[in-house]
């Protein structure tokens, strides 16, 4: 039998890596350039719900998150400056790793299946040929627009939630607190760019504890900071982009980003990855042209995704329109369609 054709992943996050495995798990030779270095933080929710699940549990990686101490939620509460909701049960349970801690869990399980992985070096990606996918993450947007967006997280002991998942939308943005593994509560939030946002580290710190007397303030009020925890990230686009028009193959936020006030970009990476594994494998045993493998991932992925990202969309607006927070907090409260249905849409 001929040798297969080897595949370079170029990104090391979660999309990159769930691909690596994949590919191991069918035999074929793979090498991963990531530019950082495991273990990392990462500016994300830390919250996993949605398909991905699934896709996790066919590539029979759900004991890895078991086993690195994953915490599953099953709760969610809403609060605004004025408003707020019980606590009431999700759709479906989701799951809650720091990505600390499951980054490097699946670094260590692409290198155990014969992978390899080569970290601290950035490779290029403008001109992507045959045989090299594109994992690299969100495409950073330097324009105005949508990328007015920036995002916080810092890790926290002392905090008592009422729900598994807590969000607190704010006129700047939104902050979701849930439960991690190691006894820890993710802070992370998105916020919308303003002019006085050159105030360093206590002005990150203050905007993710929430603006004075909000419930979110009331919350982290005795919080004890990781402060080896904290990141961010700027130049965030919300613009949904298709697969088909990307050049090359690309997995997760590399195709396009979803809102994360939606919690399901984790999800998106696992789901992508899953669906690039068998094109590829097709194309190293030579049963394929690279542009087959393609067009048949594009495909896939824009079926799997497209309606939710444009639900994703339309909720994003919604929530983060200031005037509307505590009117849909309110609404929230009263009635569980709304937000069932805002969680199942945009799985
Ligand atoms: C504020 C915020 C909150 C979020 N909350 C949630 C949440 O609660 N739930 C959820 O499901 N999703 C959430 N997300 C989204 C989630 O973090 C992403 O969808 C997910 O990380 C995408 O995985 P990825 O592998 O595509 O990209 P990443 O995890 O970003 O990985 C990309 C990797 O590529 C590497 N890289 C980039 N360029 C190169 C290069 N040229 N050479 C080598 N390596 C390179 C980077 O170092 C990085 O390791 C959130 C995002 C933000 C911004």
């Amino acid at each position: 039998m001929a040798a297969k054709k080897p595949i370079t992943i170029i990104g090391g996050g979660l999309a990159g890596l769930t691909l690596g495995i994949g590919l191991r798990q069918r035999e074929v030779p793979v090498k991963l350039i990531e530019a950082g270095h495991y273990p990392r933080h990462r500016v994300c929710g830390e919250f996993i719900s949605g398909r991905g699940q699934e896709s996790l549990a066919r590539l029979g990686l759900l004991d890895l998150f078991a086993q690195a101490g994953a915490v599953s939620a099953r709760t969610t509460a809403f609060f605004s400056a004025t408003k707020s909701t019980a606590p009431r049960s999700l759709p479906s349970p989701a799951v809650c790793l720091s990505r600390f801690t499951l980054d490097v869990a699946l670094a260590e399980k692409f290198r155990a299946l014969g992978g390899e992985l080569q970290t601290g070096t950035r490779a290029p990606v403008e001109d992507i040929s045959e045989g090299v996918v594109r994992a690299t993450g969100r495409r950073v947007q330097t324009g105005q627009g949508d990328a007015r967006w920036f995002g916080l997280k810092i890790h926290a002991r002392n905090v008592t939630l009422a729900a598994d998942l807590e969000m607190h939308v704010s006129p700047r943005g939104y902050v979701g607190l849930c439960r991690i593994n190691g006894g820890e509560v993710n802070i992370c939030g998105l916020f919308h760019k303003c002019a006085d946002d050159g105030g360093g580290t206590n002005h990150s710190r203050d905007l993710l504890r929430g603006p004075p007397g909000s419930p979110l303030r009331e919350r982290l009020a005795a919080a004890d900071f990781d402060e080896n925890s904290f990141c961010a990230v700027a130049g965030i686009s919300l613009c949904p982009q298709r697969a088909a028009a990307r050049a090359g193959i690309c997995v997760g936020d590399a195709i396009t980003m979803i809102p994360p006030v939606t919690g399901n970009g984790m999800s998106m990476a696992f789901e992508s990855a899953e669906l690039a594994v068998t094109p590829l494998a097709a194309w190293s045993s030579d049963k394929s042209s690279w542009n087959t493998a393609r067009e048949t991932i594009a495909r896939d992925c824009d079926a799997a995704f497209a309606r939710r990202l444009a639900w994703a969309k339309w909720l994003q607006r919604l929530v983060l329109t200031p005037a509307l927070q505590n009117p849909l907090v309110a609404i929230a409260a009263r009635s569980d369609r709304f937000r069932r249905m805002a969680f199942e849409r945009t799985r």
